[in-house]
């Protein structure tokens, strides 16, 4: 009864798809119920169907998700950067400890195999988007990586628009931001939730962009929530006040 093939594909509907599901699972139990029901007055109750605004896709994400997904895309080159420039101190580090003479030999870092694997995922975007094949790197991978970024972040708005291609690309630019930015430490900004954390009762939740839970930072509480969840909470209070 609910066309969620048309909402946005966005976090901006994890909310209401689970109210969704959760409304769709109670009214089978409810059914069920009411096949079985014999006893008079022991009526079951039909579950309330769930409160929400659809934000649509246009034609996959709304806005504000393509929005925001771009400015990631947009912060990956910068990201790995800095996850290149932290594999080289760890292993310089590290070569600094070894013994000479050992003939451990060395092997590609899962770091550079990471950004590798990334330089290839922007030169196949950019022959996606331009419909040839996938182009064999030119230079170094350093350089690759910042060319096919400026080249995609400039795209990223008319890929994230298009009916077949934004869905796969929104999700694996999420992918990349997961593993790249959290390696970056002058990306991590904390915002305090208004909400009081519902374990311990502090104004202690907070929540770093791109994360998708909330945590309380209290340490003894350590309540964590998906960032969803917390959303519905403040629907919730919305709704009670
Ligand atoms: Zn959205
Ligand atoms: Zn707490």
């Amino acid at each position: 009864m609910y066309d969620t093939t048309r909402w946005c594909a966005g976090p901006c509907m994890n909310g209401a798809r689970r109210k969704v599901r959760q409304y769709e699972e109670a009214k089978t139990v409810y059914l069920a119920a009411l096949a079985a029901w014999h006893t008079p007055l022991l009526y079951p109750a039909r579950p309330e169907s769930p409160r929400f605004q659809p934000v649509y896709g246009e034609p996959v994400y709304d806005p504000a998700c393509i929005y925001a997904l771009k400015a990631k895309m947009s912060k990956l080159d910068g990201a790995a950067c800095v996850y290149a420039q932290q594999a080289d101190g760890h292993r310089a580090q590290k070569q600094g400890g070894r013994v000479s003479g050992s003939n451990t030999r060395a092997s590609l870092s899962p770091t550079v195999e990471d950004l590798d694997e990334f330089d290839g995922w922007l030169r196949d975007w950019r022959a996606t988007y331009l419909r040839i094949d996938t182009q064999a790197r030119q230079g170094g991978l350093a350089d690759s990586i910042s060319i096919g970024c400026a080249w995609l972040v400039a795209r990223s708005e008319r890929i994230l628009r298009h009916p077949d291609l934004a869905l796969g690309f929104g999700q694996e630019i999420n992918r990349w931001h997961a593993l790249l930015v959290t390696h970056d430490p002058s990306d991590v900004v904390v915002h305090r939730k208004d909400l009081r954390c519902d374990w311990c009762r502090g104004q202690t939740l907070e929540w770093r962009p791109g994360d998708d839970s909330v945590r309380c930072r209290r340490p003894n509480c350590g309540r964590v929530l998906r960032l969803d969840e917390y959303n519905e909470q403040v629907d919730d209070q919305v709704k009670a006040s």
